[in-house]
């Protein structure tokens, strides 16, 4: 049976928890380290943290120290954090992480048609062969454009 002071709200406080009942408050806890060791409350102190994460909370913290991280590649596998360094790359993405780099692209030649061309009108067909082209990476977006095929330079 409840106790009738609790119903009514006086709790018999005893630190953060009331003797007589699963109420909690917010003031009087027993800390040990960053836990109360009454209640689920945790505080932003005295976390007792090995490498990056607390080992009583599920606190991470940010630190310039690699060393205290546990890397799978590019990314720690306790906090999340991310390093530009053992992508998993594939083609110019990481599978892993957002990175991206600037070497084997998936081209994809986006260059607008041209239209019809009658190839007997040498002009119309030697615009549409020299004209500069476009390529799109599939995989990230980026674009680039060859130059026009200019065939009096290596004459
Ligand atoms: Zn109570
Ligand atoms: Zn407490
Ligand atoms: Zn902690
Ligand atoms: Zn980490
Ligand atoms: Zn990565
Ligand atoms: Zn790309």
């Amino acid at each position: 049976m409840k106790n009738l002071l609790c119903i009514i709200g006086f709790h018999s406080w005893k630190g953060c928890t009331c003797i007589h009942c699963p109420a909690t408050r917010d003031t009087g806890h027993d800390w040990d380290g960053c836990k109360c060791i009454h209640c689920p409350v945790t505080r932003d102190s005295e976390h007792d943290w090995v490498g990056c994460k607390c080992n009583r909370c599920s606190k991470t913290r940010t630190t310039d120290n690699p060393q205290d991280h546990n890397w799978d590649g590019c990314v720690c596998i306790k906090c999340y954090s991310r390093r530009n360094q053992d992508h998993d790359w594939n083609g110019c993405l990481c599978r892993r992480c957002s990175a991206r780099r600037d070497q084997d692209h998936d081209w994809e030649d986006v260059t607008p048609a041209f239209g019809y061309v009658d190839s007997t009108d040498f002009q119309t067909a030697y615009e549409a062969a020299s004209r500069p082209r476009e390529y799109r990476c599939s995989q990230c977006g980026e674009t680039k454009q060859t130059p026009g095929y200019e065939p009096w330079r290596y004459e």
